[in-house]
């Protein structure tokens, strides 16, 4: 598959054109961002740790009968995926309080919930990703109800899936945000990334943070955490 040229740099990822009209290249960068991208950093290796454990895991959601953009990895840092245009949502699902849910609500971290929460906010970065309901979602036309409930129903079903194996790994899925994409024929599919910048894991005996956060709050050995991730994940595999 050729790489042709870039039509989009995103904060994490770059995006390349292909001689198929369907299907992009996705490349991986170790640039790590915050707070809106306020806070600008390097985290060595994330590129193709977050290439490599997205993909692991919508090969898994894909056979659990999750439809994904993934179509096949290229090299460490590179993989081909659908074209997609994305729905301006972020969806985020929670099992555990932590982050903007347990400021906003001003309750502590690690409060362990009796179901899953769902939440949506308006992917706009010039307005800081508000935080938006179905009915605002419907008002600005960015998705139908036929597809909100779609997604809905998709990222309550990778929760279910996610929650299991990472278990399964020793880790905690406190949190995480999802992305769906719309194909040329209108189906919805699950797109962007599941990595330790889109969730929130913690290790389920020591509780300490193998995600993000290590960045967004200077708790340093940030790569050290990423490597913890895959390690675990590749063991599981073998
Ligand atoms: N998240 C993300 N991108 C965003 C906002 C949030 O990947 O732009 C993820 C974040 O890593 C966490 C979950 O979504 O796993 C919930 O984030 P939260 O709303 O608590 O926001 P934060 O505290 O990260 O600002």
């Amino acid at each position: 598959m050729q790489k042709l040229e870039q039509l989009y740099e995103g904060k994490a990822k770059k995006v390349f054109a292909t001689e198929d009209p369907n299907v992009v290249i996705v490349d991986y960068k170790d640039d790590a961002t915050a707070f809106n991208g306020v806070k600008k950093g390097t985290i060595t290796g994330k590129g193709v740790i977050n290439n490599k454990m997205t993909n692991h895991l919508m090969q898994k959601l894909e056979a659990a009968g999750i439809p994904t953009h993934f179509v096949e990895q290229l090299s460490d840092r590179e993989t081909a995926v659908k074209k997609v245009s994305i729905v301006p949502l972020e969806v985020i699902i929670r099992n555990i309080s932590a982050g903007s849910f347990a400021k906003r609500y001003g309750v502590e971290e690690g409060i362990l919930f009796d179901a899953p929460t769902i939440e949506f906010s308006y992917k706009n970065d010039d307005l800081g990703d508000p935080l938006i309901n179905d009915y605002h979602a419907l008002a600005l036309k960015l998705a139908t109800q036929e597809e909100i409930d779609l997604i809905k129903k998709y990222a309550f079903a990778v929760n279910d899936f996610l929650k299991t194996f990472m278990k399964g790994i020793g880790i905690d899925l406190v949190d995480f945000k999802l992305e769906f994409g719309k194909t040329a024929d209108g189906t919805i599919v699950l797109a962007d990334e599941i990595s330790p910048d889109t969730c929130r894991l913690w290790d389920e005996k020591t509780h300490e943070k193998l995600d993000k956060d290590r960045f967004r709050r200077d708790l340093g050995n940030v790569e050290d955490a990423y490597e913890e991730v895959m390690r675990r994940l590749m063991g599981e595999q073998g």
